[in-house]
């Protein structure tokens, strides 16, 4: 990992690294499912539920299918398995999905309102730490942490933010929050997800015209799309 000349360096590097992606992701309009429902607690909650190790395209389908049957928690607690296994049959592991998706709707329902902490959170059913952090960012606008995914985790050590050696997603989120400012932990994580997802691609990143090509030492990168 790059060792910043001053302390803060990384701080000021990556607060112009989202002033100058941001903007491009929002002209091109990406979205994923998840964020699609950004301020809406009980279908971000379901989403991220169904979005682990799933297609985009296909939680939006299953997300399309299974509130076309039920768009609250109580409704939703009261569906068969059968129904909501087929409604999210595109995603991976529906079986243990639908389960999670009636426990956690039942909660939800009995307790009125989507938890806003990470703890209250993470003991719903199917809802591990990732999707909690994410939950609360999407649902409340609340980031007590960077919230890592794939996406997330390989950006931040090509830009020698995150020790290439780290692997475990909460320790790659605890180096980011060093150099990240505080402020913007909540937005880095849809940013990289959609950021990786168009232009630092996982292979032939788009390095020679990508927007923060002079502040990135392109750690790791060895095809680079001409
Ligand atoms: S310069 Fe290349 S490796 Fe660095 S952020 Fe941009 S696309 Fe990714």
């Amino acid at each position: 990992m790059t060792t910043p000349l001053f302390p803060d360096e990384d701080l000021v590097r990556t607060r112009e690294i989202m002033a100058r992606v941001q903007p491009i992701l929002d002209e091109m309009g990406e979205r994923t499912t998840v964020q699609l429902f950004r301020g809406q607690p009980f279908p971000v909650l379901i989403s991220s539920l169904l979005s682990a190790r799933t297609r985009e395209e296909d939680t939006k389908t299953a997300m399309d299918h299974l509130f076309a049957l039920a768009d609250n928690p109580a409704d939703m607690a009261k569906l068969a398995y059968e129904d909501v296994l087929k409604a999210i049959d595109a995603v991976q592991y529906p079986g243990n999905k639908a389960e999670y998706i009636l426990k956690t709707s039942a909660l939800v329902a009995e307790q009125g309102r989507v938890p806003d902490t990470l703890d209250e959170l993470m003991a719903l059913p199917g809802i591990g730490w990732k999707s909690a952090v994410l939950v609360l960012w999407l649902a409340f606008g609340l980031a007590p942490e960077i919230c890592v995914d794939v996406h997330v985790a390989r950006i931040g050590k090509r830009l020698g933010l995150v020790n290439t050696s780290t692997k475990q997603p909460q320790k790659v989120s605890q180096e980011l929050m060093t150099k990240v400012p505080k402020e913007i932990w909540g937005p880095w994580n849809p940013m990289m997800v959609n950021f990786g997802r168009t232009i630092c691609l996982p292979t032939y990143p788009k390095c020679p015209t990508c927007p923060i090509n002079d502040l990135c030492p392109k750690v790791g990168v060895k095809g680079i799309t001409r």
